[in-house]
């Protein structure tokens, strides 16, 4: 694999971007490799520009779950762009895709578009607050809601502690009404309600997460949250950011039919633009200005390009109802993985729901961030280069959600398969 070009562009970008990346997770620190820098995508491949090609599993961090460069999605988008890029005034497509949202959530009645992911949490999290008069919020250790201030806290010391801070720069006047509780772990719940009863004005939780890593909730665990949160007067605001439309038209809620109060959408709706959205029922949606009180607002909200994008990408999910298929492909990928590394004794898990799924190297079952945390890293940064090498890209980091795209075809799995199988452990 040729890397020179990406090795000086990396150089260049550190001189004006702190870190050389725009993003975090872009750098590949935790990988022990030098980022690939990006000349274009297509399908289920990136190139690089040094001119090296990758089948591609973490697919823009989820968003692309049509493949790069889908036809109709482009040309939807030049559709919009001929007609101008931002208008800031209302438009019938924003209602439109509204509607769709709303079609394939039975939990959303109403829903307001944003430009990410993190502030549609930010916003659900006002709105929860202002609905409820209360300030405090459960949150669960290795969840990720974007980088909002009052949800970098996750590194508490464990059960009923109070959070602190994750991150410098995030007051621990704003971390202290951040309650933490394990993934997973509902009589953790239980215990922060008996003692913060009327104080708690919601729980945020990724349905399914895939912020430390792909992991399931356990049998019951949401429907628990769903009881408790009524029991108590508190919003349950399940992100589905990542799920979606990742996991079935209408996110892990219908799949498993639950109600939360709110949700939080981003990635897929705008089809690789930058988007973001809250929904949920009117009596608490009409509390959002201009209708109700609380706050909120953005100059590009509703953007008519990403909207196009956003529209381009949903339509084409509803049509083709991939889920299955994307299913099936992915849990063949997963088969022969781990029969690849048992047949070497290399020690794993791979937790995998629908699209989504994560290699852990690790031997114990990963239920929350503790049992994901015990992972053997450097054996992740050995496996990600030697698959890098090899022309597959997948998410720089153990912590993270692989995805399968509608573009991945079963010869592409199988070349997937056949680097895996030539993966040596040092
Ligand atoms: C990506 C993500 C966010 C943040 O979305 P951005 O568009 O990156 O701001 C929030 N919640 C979850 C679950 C995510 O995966």
């Amino acid at each position: 694999m040729q890397n020179r070009k990406s090795a000086q562009l990396f150089k260049n970008a550190k001189k004006v971007i702190p870190g050389g990346v725009n993003s975090p997770v872009r750098a590949f620190q935790s990988v022990g490799a030098k980022p690939i820098f990006i000349e274009k995508a297509k399908g289920p491949f990136l190139y690089d520009e040094d001119g090296n090609r990758y089948i591609d599993y973490c697919l823009s961090w989820g968003p692309m779950i049509l493949g790069h460069a889908n036809k109709t999605v482009l040309s939807e988008v030049k559709q919009a762009m001929a007609k101008g890029t931002s208008y800031g005034i209302p438009t019938c497509q924003e209602t439109q895709l509204a509607e769709m949202v709303v079609e394939a959530f039975p939990a959303i009645d109403k829903v307001r578009l944003v430009s990410s992911g993190t502030e549609a949490v930010m916003t659900a999290i006002r709105l929860a607050r202002g609905v409820t008069e209360r300030d405090m919020v459960i949150k669960f250790i290795g969840c990720y809601h974007g980088h909002v201030d009052h949800m970098l806290v996750s590194a508490g010391s464990g059960l009923m502690t109070l959070g602190a801070p994750s991150s410098p720069g995030v007051p621990r006047d704003f971390a202290k009404n951040t309650l933490l509780a394990p993934y997973n772990n509902v009589e953790a719940v239980e215990k922060l309600f008996a003692k913060y009863a009327d104080r708690i004005a919601a729980v945020i939780i990724e349905p399914v997460a895939g912020n430390m890593g792909t992991v399931p909730p356990k049998p019951g665990f949401l429907k628990k949250l769903r009881s408790l949160c009524t029991k108590n007067k508190s919003l349950l605001i399940f992100d589905e950011v990542i799920s979606g439309f990742r996991l079935g038209f209408g996110g892990v809620q219908t799949l498993m039919n639950i109600k939360p109060d709110l949700t939080t959408l981003g990635k897929i709706i705008g089809g690789g633009f930058p988007i973001g959205a809250v929904g949920g029922k009117a009596s608490i949606m009409k509390k959002l200005s201009p209708e109700g009180t609380v706050y909120q607002a953005g100059t590009l909200s509703g953007n008519p390009v990403c909207v196009a994008a956003g529209l381009a990408t949903l339509s084409q999910l509803k049509k083709q109802n991939p889920y299955p298929k994307l299913e099936s492909m992915t849990e063949c990928l997963c088969g022969g993985i781990t029969q690849t590394l048992s047949a070497k004794g290399i020690e794993h898990q791979i937790n995998r729901i629908g699209s989504m799924f994560t290699l852990f190297f690790n031997d114990i079952e990963i239920t929350d961030y503790d049992s994901a945390a015990k992972s053997d890293t450097d054996r992740y940064g050995q496996y990600f280069r030697h698959m890098l090498e090899c022309g597959v890209y997948l998410p720089p980091s153990q912590f993270e959600a692989n995805f399968l795209s509608t573009a991945h075809t079963e010869r592409h799995l199988e070349k997937t398969l056949a680097a895996a199988k030539k993966f040596r452990v040092r």
